[in-house]
């Protein structure tokens, strides 16, 4: 057997155990890409680079066998250096969106090709389950929204963007509003405002099992929603309908409430956290001890949190606004906050997580992506806009999406570790990039543009008997993984091709 410290613990393995083998037996993650449990080494991606303190070497942990009386240490400042580096060299090369441009673009981070999939399914109230992840009044938003996500949808340059603000308001209109909030959990939050930020804010507390308490010294809920604009845009039912929604949930509504410094004390006092909603902040509210900034409140741009402990502002109380999803998007992100500091975890929001961006799409790649959407025109409602969609054109609007964002979105082991480095992609950018393929098999999807040269894909389908398989091809730089002989992919992989993009650590292989 032979001895060796990681991380200041000792371990005993056997002879020809790698470096990696032992960390894993002792608890220890070491992140790997070009690993699989189930082959030989190979060491390509360098992302597990681990330091031999002895002699202060960095070494691929993946490979490198122990040697008596190695002292590992697992990470420090120079590994996380050398790991960063090494995911910002693969990212240099590699052209992909790990999230949609119009996801990105949207103030609330709505997944909004996931909704245009289940909506041109017809699956309406799976469509509205996924827009309310992030948006707590989707029907009334899909009538009042300028929808910015519209300008960075990749269709706009070529036949006119999907009409997503539209679509989101047919999930509303259309879809069974279902949801059930997490257990009580003992906690309670006062909200000032019930305008679109409040709202949000009491929705998603709601939803977390913290009770949402509303105060507005208006009438009735809806803020600037119900009193600035028209009918003709946005009905007050369909208002109506969303707050009561959110009243069902639990939500307390204290209408007619006038909150002043002294209320606002006693607030402090009663519950666990105080969210500001109320909208363009009042001289009275300045004497309040919140500190000021130019516009109006000053709370952190991440978690929302003022310089008094446990009192958060958003919407029109930090500068004025006339986005509704903006201010939305802060309540979702204030009541996220406000259940981390309930909870001690750290106190962030929702912070953004990595993503690889390529820019717009050229023309042969618009072939590409059409491959997996259709050749239409935007369509315009048939009954106009306050009308909306009928269940029909809502099914054809959305099949246009041409599904921007990665398959592998939510496993992509270079968007993880992109993200646990802070690498940066552009920090090794040379050239102008490569333009974007998709090749179809009848179960998966090939990206070529998103492949790291792991070579997994190579040696599973060797050691499974694939006829083809995949092999590299070229040479040097321009080296890539393809079918030989130019056969289709279909041929190439007819024996594991669902384990193949299992295994395949980025989105260069997908199922479909
Ligand atoms: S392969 Fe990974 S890093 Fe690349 S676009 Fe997909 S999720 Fe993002
Ligand atoms: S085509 Fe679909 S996924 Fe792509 S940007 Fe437009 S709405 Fe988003
Ligand atoms: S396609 Fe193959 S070589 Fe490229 S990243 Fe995926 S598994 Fe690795």
């Amino acid at each position: 057997m032979i001895k060796i410290t990681v991380n200041n613990k000792p371990v005993e393995v056997e002879p020809g155990t790698t470096i990696l083998e032992a960390a894993e037996k002792l608890g220890f993650e070491i992140p790997t890409m070009c690993h699989n449990k189930e082959l030989e080494n190979h060491t390509s991606c360098m992302i597990c680079l681990v330091k031999n303190t002895n002699n202060g070497k960095l070494l691929p942990s993946c490979s490198i066998p122990v040697e008596e009386g190695m002292n590992i240490v697992t990470i420090d400042d120079e590994i996380r250096e050398a790991r960063q580096t090494g995911l910002e060299l693969l990212l240099s090369d590699h052209v992909g969106d790990c999230e949609a441009p119009c996801t990105i673009a949207c103030p609330a981070h709505m997944d909004i090709p996931t909704m245009n999939r289940l909506l041109a399914a017809g699956k309406f109230d799976e469509a509205l389950r996924v827009v309310k992840q992030n948006i707590a009044l989707p029907s009334v938003l899909g009538h009042i929204c300028p929808a910015p996500c519209e300008g960075a949808c990749r269709r706009k340059p070529i036949d006119g963007a999907v009409s997503i603000c539209l679509l989101k308001r047919s999930a509303g209109d259309e879809g069974v509003y279902d949801e059930k909030p997490a257990q009580p959990t003992g906690h309670k939050v006062a909200v000032i405002g019930s305008g679109a930020a409040g709202l949000s804010a009491a929705y998603y507390l709601q939803m977390l099992g913290i009770q949402a308490d509303i105060y507005d010294k208006a009438p009735m809920a809806g803020g600037q929603m119900r009193t600035e604009i028209s009918e003709d845009r946005l009905p007050k039912a369909v208002l109506d309908r969303e707050i009561s929604v959110i009243e069902k949930l639990g939500v307390q509504f204290n209408m007619n409430t006038e909150i002043a410094k002294a209320e606002f004390e006693q607030l402090r006092e009663k519950y666990d956290a105080v969210i500001l909603a109320s909208g363009l902040i009042t001289d009275e509210q300045k004497t309040w001890g919140i500190s000021i900034a130019a516009k109006g409140f000053d709370a952190d741009n991440n978690n929302y949190l003022t310089n008094l402990p446990g009192v958060y502002a958003v919407g029109n109380t930090l500068r004025p606004s006339k986005l509704a999803i903006r201010s939305l998007a802060q309540g979702k992100e204030a009541a996220a906050a406000v259940w981390q500091m309930l909870n001690g975890k750290a106190v962030v929001g929702q912070p953004m997580k990595f993503n690889s961006k390529f820019g717009k799409l050229i023309i042969p790649e618009y072939a590409q992506y059409i491959k997996e959407s259709v050749v239409d025109d935007r369509f315009e409602p048939g009954n106009g806009m306050l009308a909306g969609f009928t269940k029909n054109e809502v099914m054809a609007e959305a099949a246009r999406c041409l599904h921007c964002d990665c398959r592998k979105i939510d496993n992509c082991k270079l968007r993880e570790y992109s993200d646990r480095y802070g690498a940066v992609q552009q920090r090794f950018y040379y050239n102008e990039r490569k333009p974007v393929r998709k090749v179809f098999h009848e179960t998966i999807v090939y990206e070529p543009e998103k492949c790291i040269k792991c070579g997994i894909c190579v040696r599973l389908t060797e050691k499974y008997g694939e006829p083809f398989g995949f092999t590299y091809i070229g040479r040097g730089f321009d080296v890539e993984i393809g079918v030989p002989f130019n056969e289709s992919i279909n041929d190439g992989l007819k024996l594991i091709a669902e384990k193949v993009a299992d295994a395949c650590p980025t989105g260069a292989l997908a199922r479909k």
